[in-house]
């Protein structure tokens, strides 16, 4: 398949031709606050915003081969990845796209283990919005367990810390959390 890539519009086998992968999508990677992001947000955010079209899980799969899959293969504990509410939208979901790339020997993901119950559309909203709108996290997967959690975007670390305390009611042991960009 030919595409014209996303960022500088030359023909290309991949949505983002190999170039701008390499002078955008290099990851700098940073832990704080029990969070490990790759990218500012700023500097993606052109990107990011495809995961509202049906385009989008190709984006999704080539920052994520950039980032967390090479993350993953320098992780040589065993611990299960959650992604963040991987309801499949416009087909696919992003968070469970980059769970997918952190899959190992070590890193097994839990797909559809963690679902919001309230669909409020997060994005673009207000802090004061997202306080007065819990996600209500739901969880089906084991007790007893390490993991790392996996979102796209983290700025307040709202829905991070919200999912964490669904899972510790669950006996389930948050290592870290993982993340594309950081806002
Ligand atoms: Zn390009």
């Amino acid at each position: 398949m030919i595409f014209k890539c996303v960022l500088c519009g030359i023909f290309s086998f991949s949505p983002v031709c190999e170039k701008c992968q390499r002078d955008f999508l290099k990851p700098s990677i940073e832990y704080k606050d029990e969070i490990v992001s790759f990218y500012r947000f700023d500097d993606i955010k052109e990107l990011l915003h495809y995961k509202y079209e049906k385009f989008g899980s190709r984006i999704f799969w080539i920052m994520a081969k950039n980032s967390l899959k090479i993350f993953a293969r320098n992780y040589f504990e065993k611990a299960f990845l959650i992604p963040v509410d991987d309801n499949p939208e416009k087909g696919y979901s992003h968070t469970a796209i980059l769970a997918k790339s952190m899959q190992t020997k070590y890193l097994k993901p839990l797909f559809s283990s963690l679902r919001a119950s309230n669909s409020f559309k997060y994005a673009s909203k207000s802090l004061k919005e997202r306080l007065s709108n819990p996600r209500n996290f739901v969880y089906k997967g084991a007790g007893d367990i390490d993991v790392i959690l996996i979102d796209d975007v983290t700025t307040t670390s709202l829905t991070l810390k919200e999912a964490k305390q669904t899972l510790k009611k669950h006996n389930v042991n948050v290592l870290f959390s993982v993340v594309l960009a950081r806002g």
